[in-house]
């Protein structure tokens, strides 16, 4: 399942129910990268200066990446892939790397949310530094200000989530992705989801979409 759509649509959120949902795993193209620069590792490096300034990282960046996480034994039996593919090309490099592990595309899901609707989701979204948890300073505020629920660790904001940065991430994202929509949309894959209301709300709209193309 590949869940499609712009920044702070809620695919993260949605990916994380859906994985205990169907028991396969998230693998999210931008933790891998976070996790990366995180570890100061050669990717993470390389891909931080596109990151930061809300650019896609490039291909070649990108690409061992994922395949080397497809690979490994969690994903033998399918996946939910959030954040990648986001181009044509993606999409092509995608296909070839699931059909050597004989796994197929079942759903793309692109989620639909108003871009002002956007832009207040991300600017208020804080992430735990230790574990990763998520909350909005309005929607889902912590407990305590600045502070993790789970683990009492220190809740940050992603560089990539301040204003500027969040407009020009949709628009990249608007003019990388539209192809490969068109294209999943030609071939009868692309379920559209409205993005808007409570987490059980999308996800049972999602779960209604899946079913009807069983
Ligand atoms: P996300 O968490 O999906 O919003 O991704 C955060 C950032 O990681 C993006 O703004 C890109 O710089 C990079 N990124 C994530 N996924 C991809 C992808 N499929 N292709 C290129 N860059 C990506």
């Amino acid at each position: 399942m590949i869940l499609m759509g712009p920044p702070g649509a809620g695919k993260g959120t949605q990916a994380k129910l859906l994985e205990q949902r169907f028991q396969v795993p998230h693998v999210s193209s931008g933790d891998l990268l976070r996790a990366a620069v995180k570890r100061k590792t050669p990717l993470g490096k390389q891909a931080k200066r596109f990151m930061d300034r809300g650019e896609l990282v490039p291909d070649e960046i990108l690409l061992g990446a994922i395949e080397e996480r497809l690979h490994q034994d969690d994903c033998a039996n399918g996946v939910i892939l959030d954040g990648f593919p986001r181009t044509l090309a993606q999409g092509t490099a995608l296909k070839s790397m699931l059909a050597k592990m004989g796994l197929r595309i079942d759903h793309v899901l692109s989620f639909n949310v108003p871009r002002e609707d956007l832009v207040k989701r991300m600017s208020g979204r804080r992430t735990c530094r230790d574990c990763g948890a998520m909350y909005h300073i309005i929607f889902d505020p912590p407990l305590n200000p600045g502070m993790c629920n789970k683990c009492n660790g220190e809740l940050y904001q992603r560089d990539d989530d301040q204003e500027d940065t969040i407009l020009a991430r949709l628009d990249v994202h608007e003019r990388q992705t539209a192809p490969l929509l068109a294209a999943y949309r030609e071939c009868g894959l692309l379920r559209e989801v409205d993005g808007i209301g409570s987490q059980d709300q999308v996800l049972n709209r999602i779960l209604n979409l899946v079913q009807a193309h069983e």
